[in-house]
Order: structure tokens, then C-alpha cells, then sequence
């Protein structure tokens, strides 16, 4: 294998420039390891810190293909990019981590679900249909009833998508295309354990962590580390994200998300075979973050110590309601004197409505200190538009 360390001749393709490759991109220059990114914005939050990058859609079979020539791996940040041209590139013999082959059945919703099933890893009941009148007769097949869960199977994210149906008159609502019903899990707490897989088939499980939803944008609002859990749940939810990236066979990263129930169980929700907003807090409470973990994952390195340091708070920072344009942060000087603080932003130069701008990471000794202060560092900074 050739060396990767300050090797131009070394060079990882990334797919996707946003705030998760910028991120991973903070550690490839650390190690000096020779980057080559492509995203469709010229303006794209990871351009600066790549060696190479690329203009460029991800979903186009030619652009991809050209894209990645002369790489020796290639990687992405976002699932949605064009898989017939991975695969076609791994049959030609280049590392494509993580694999098409999990690629494909995660970017669809119906099929990672069916994969659940196939595999054995627990997760809500279900059943997945082409169009509506399937979805009606699975309805009345399986003697449904509201509350029950409709998920689009393409083209959902943060909450888009999802449909969480109360009442019977909500059914005639729901559009018709390609998805899957599953049972409403009235859960206590929402979970998500970040795995890590490399080609020899070493496997490491990040600490779980705990998520908290923005009341009515349904997004997280805060990820908390460790998790008031019990350790049988710990241990459970560590499992079952091994479980999961060996059934996928992948290489890379897996996030995992889980609800817990109230009686003691852990179900698999859903997955994203990449780094994830859950795992941003690793960037300052763990010895290895999880962008540093993607990268010797997929470049065939030893994994890296996933300890906890110290407990840590993640809050998102989204973009205020009723502001749409060129971006401007208000109210974070005083945080920047604030000890264990640590200010993220995605360099996004437009924001709008609840999109993510960038996040806080507090650290403390004490996880109730982190979240206080977490909190009050949301309230005071402010995404708006510049008039
Ligand atoms: P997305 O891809 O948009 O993140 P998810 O499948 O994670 O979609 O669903 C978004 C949110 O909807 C979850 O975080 C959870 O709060 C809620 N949700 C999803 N599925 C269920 C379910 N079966 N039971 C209860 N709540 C659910």
C-alpha cells in the first residue's frame, strides 16, 4: 500500500464539500494526507481546505466517473450521490468506501428497513409499498391503525418525509409514491451510537449518545454525552451498532440511530453510513473525533481510541425563523470567554429557516453543567440575515 502521509501521490476522493467534509478536511491537513473534493456549490464549505476541488453534481454518472480518476480511495459526506457510477468504479478496482453495495440499500428507506429485517437487528414493525393504493391496501391487510408512521423512501432528511399520522383523515393526506409504514414506538429516549469499521475488519463503537428534538422543527437540537442510560442499555445499543455495520459489511463510518423503549429495549430507527450530526461533540470529548475515525476507517489505518475525555453538549445552530439571505452571527462574543466552549461554523454564506449554519460543543466535568451552558450559548447567538 502506498504511503498516504504528505504524499501528493496519495489522494482521497471525497463526494460532497459541506460541513461534514469540511470537518474531515480539518483532519486530513492535520495528517497531511493529499484531498481531492467535489460539491455542485462553488462556494462550497469544505473548498479551502481541500487540495483539489471540484465544481460538480454528485449525481451525475460522468462527472463522478471523470471525478475519480487518479484516486486511490474515495469517500463521501452525503448519501446522495450517483451509485452506478461507484460501482462501476469498484469493479474497476478502486477502494470505494463506504461500499455501493450499502450505499444503495441506505438510501432507500424501504430497503434499509427490509435489510433489518432480513438481518435480524430489532427495529419497529413495518411494510413497505410502491404507491398509495399499496400503502391502503397494506393498511387494511395488517389491520393498521393511527398512530402509525409513513416515511417517504427517497428524498427525506431531518424530518422531511416523515409523516407521523394521528388520526385516520390524515391517511388521505399522505402522497402517493414509494415508502414504508411502520409502528409508532412511543419511546423514552432517542439514541444513536456512531461504529467504526476498517478493511481488516477492526470494529469500534463510540459512547452512546442522547438527542434532543426542537419541539416543533423536528430536528435535534441537542446531542448529549454520555447518556443517562443504564449500562445494560449501553451495552445493548453498543451491539447493535456492531451488529449493523458487519450485516452491511461496510468500511467507514455508521451512525446509528435507536429509540429506546420504555421497556428496556433498543430499536434500530435509521442510518447513515458517514459522519453524522450526533458525532460532532467526539470533536472535543473524545480522543479520536469522528471525522479523524472516517479517515483511517476508509484509508485502511488502525482505528483510534473512541474514550470519552470529558461529557459533553451539542446544540445546532440553525437558521433563525423569518431570516433568508447573506448570513450574519449575532450575540457570540460573550461566549468566547466562556471556558469549554467551542464555536463551530460551516462558512454557508446564505441562511434560511432551521438550516444548519453551524453548532456549539460545551465540555464540563458535569454533563448538567454542559447542557445549562449549552442552552444559554444557543439563546444568545443568533443566524439571521444581513439586511
Ligand atoms: P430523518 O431521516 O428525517 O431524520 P427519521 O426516520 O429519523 O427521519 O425520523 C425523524 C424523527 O421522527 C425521529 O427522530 C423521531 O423523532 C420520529 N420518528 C421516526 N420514526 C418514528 C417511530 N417509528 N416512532 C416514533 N417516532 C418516530
Amino acid at each position: 500500500m502506498k504511503e498516504i502521509f504528505s504524499n501528493p501521490d496519495f489522494k482521497l476522493g471525497v463526494l460532497g464539500g459541506g460541513q461534514l467534509g469540511k470537518m474531515m478536511l480539518a483532519e486530513t491537513r492535520r495528517y497531511d494526507i493529499y484531498t481531492r473534493v467535489m460539491d455542485p456549490a462553488a462556494d462550497a464549505p469544505a473548498r479551502l481546505a481541500a487540495n483539489e476541488f471540484v465544481q460538480g453534481s454528485l449525481t451525475d454518472y460522468d462527472t463522478v466517473m471523470k471525478f475519480a480518476q487518479g484516486l486511490d480511495v474515495l469517500t463521501i459526506e452525503i448519501e446522495n450521490v450517483n451509485v452506478d457510477a461507484l460501482e462501476d468504479l469498484e469493479k474497476s478496482g478502486l477502494k470505494v468506501f463506504p461500499q455501493p453495495s450499502a450505499l444503495r440499500i441506505i438510501q432507500n428507506k424501504a430497503t434499509q428497513k427490509s435489510f433489518y429485517g432480513e438481518n435480524g437487528l430489532p427495529t419497529s414493525k413495518f411494510f413497505t409499498f410502491n404507491n398509495k393504493a399499496e400503502l391502503l391496501e397494506g393498511l387494511k391487510e395488517g389491520n393498521w391503525e393511527p398512530p402509525f408512521v409513513w416515511k417517504a423512501a427517497t428524498g427525506g432528511y431531518d424530518g422531511f418525509g416523515v409523516n407521523i399520522v394521528r388520526t385516520a383523515d390524515q391517511i388521505d393526506e399522505l402522497p402517493d409514491q414509494p415508502g414504508l409504514v411502520e409502528a409508532f414506538v412511543p419511546f423514552e429516549k432517542e439514541l444513536a451510537v456512531i461504529v467504526a469499521r476498517n478493511e481488516h475488519g477492526d470494529v469500534v463503537t463510540y459512547p452512546v449518545v442522547e438527542m434532543e428534538f426542537h419541539p416543533t422543527a423536528n430536528q435535534v437540537e441537542y446531542v448529549l454525552c454520555p447518556a443517562t442510560v443504564d449500562a445494560d442499555i449501553e451495552e445493548k445499543a453498543r451491539n447493535l451498532a456492531v451488529q449493523a455495520i458487519e450485516a452491511y459489511g461496510l468500511v467507514g463510518l455508521l451512525a446509528v440511530e435507536m429509540f429506546q423503549t420504555k421497556d428496556g429495549e433498543v430499536y434500530i430507527n435509521e442510518v447513515a453510513p458517514r459522519t453524522h450530526n450526533s458525532g460532532h461533540l467526539t470533536i472535543e470529548s473524545n480522543f479520536t473525533s469522528q471525522f479523524e475515525q472516517h479517515v483511517r476507517s476508509v484509508t485502511g489505518m488502525p482505528l483510534g481510541s473512541t474514550q470519552l475525555r470529558l461529557p459533553a453538549v451539542m446544540a445546532n445552530l440553525v437558521g433563525e425563523d423569518g431570516h433568508s439571505g447573506n448570513v450574519q452571527y449575532d450575540g457570540y462574543q460573550n461566549l468566547l470567554s466562556m471556558p469549554g466552549v467551542y464555536i463551530h461554523l460551516y462558512g454557508k454564506s446564505t441562511t434560511r429557516p432551521f438550516r444548519k449554519m453551524g453548532h456549539v460543543t460545551v465540555t464540563h466535568t458535569d454533563r448538567s453543567e454542559a447542557r445549562a451552558a449549552a442552552e444559554r450559548a444557543k439563546d444568545s447567538i443568533r443566524v439571521i440575515s444581513r439586511s
